[in-house]
């Protein structure tokens, strides 16, 4: 098993512990030093790095499975990458829920949540759109226009299925799958409403939306470049019961570059892991 960085973590924080100096005292008098000889002094109890005892608590609540996923590495690395990422999510429209925003069967958003800056994709130059009806964040178009263009230098165009999906559109598919799979098949295969990351308005799935598409030129293309342009595969294949979706080899949700590199660094590139922690990062704050 890997030593994960919480080993490090509390390793660290015992050798600060250890290895600290008392502050230095003034100059002594002759009666203070005195006194002194006659008081031993007692060492003033050494405080440990606010953030890392941050970061120890944070991912002890986390799951083991998380844990694990987290490699073996330095903690102020790791807290510097995280910095970097949180201060990038400042600039995101503050009209609009985060890039960042955990949802999944746990977290949702409610039946009137819509983004604020939605644009409606047309026919255009980067990448072909399967429907008229397509929409996604301002942020998450643009980021898309850019991946199109990127792909079409390498040969590849990428074709756009399906973007946001209001809450009553997930309630009409989701209460469809019911009628026909049941309700346990329905959950693994579409979301309830509110749980859906394409609620969110970043979030797209390319091709045909089946696992064939695994095999396209244009998944193939996403599987190694999408994180360039900060586009991450939500669901993965043997995470479902992390996810809680099966593999959705077409499933894609804008997070931004950093955040991208931040989760293949330190998440073993699960998206849902990174989330879990910068959502209990900040439920900490
Ligand atoms: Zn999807």
């Amino acid at each position: 098993m890997k030593k994960s960085l919480f080993i490090i973590a509390v390793f660290i924080v015992s050798l600060f512990t250890a290895c600290a100096k008392p502050k230095a005292s003034a100059p002594a008098t002759s009666s203070s030093a005195a006194q002194s000889a006659e008081q031993p002094v007692t060492p003033e109890p050494v405080v440990a790095d606010p953030k890392i005892q941050k970061l120890n608590s944070v991912l002890m609540s986390m799951t083991d499975r998380c844990k694990d996923a987290i490699p073996n590495g330095d903690p102020y690395e790791f807290l510097a990458d995280l910095e970097k990422v949180l201060q990038i999510e400042k600039a995101f429209p503050s009209d609009d829920l985060s890039l960042y925003y955990l949802i999944d069967k746990k977290h949702t958003v409610s039946a009137e949540y819509e983004p604020t800056h939605l644009r409606k994709l047309v026919a255009n130059d980067d990448y072909i759109i399967n429907k008229t009806t397509l929409s996604l964040r301002e942020d998450a178009a643009d980021a898309l226009g850019e991946m199109g263009r990127a792909a079409k230098k390498d040969g590849i165009t990428l074709d756009v299925s399906s973007t946001y999906r209001s809450y009553e559109t997930q309630e009409r598919t989701f209460n469809y799958w019911v009628s026909v799979d049941g309700l346990e098949e329905a959950e693994r295969e579409s979301a309830r409403p509110g749980t859906s990351q394409h609620q969110l308005g970043a979030a797209v799935d390319f091709g045909n939306i089946d696992d064939s598409y695994a095999l396209t030129d244009g998944c193939k293309w996403l599987n190694e470049h999408s994180e360039e342009y900060g586009w991450s595969l939500s669901f993965p294949q043997g995470y479902e019961d992390i996810t809680g979706y099966r593999w959705e080899c077409w499933h894609f949700r804008y997070i931004g570059i950093e955040a991208c590199k931040f989760q293949k660094k330190w998440f073993s590139d699960i998206q849902q892991f990174m989330f879990e922690f910068i959502d209990a990062w900040k439920s900490m704050e």
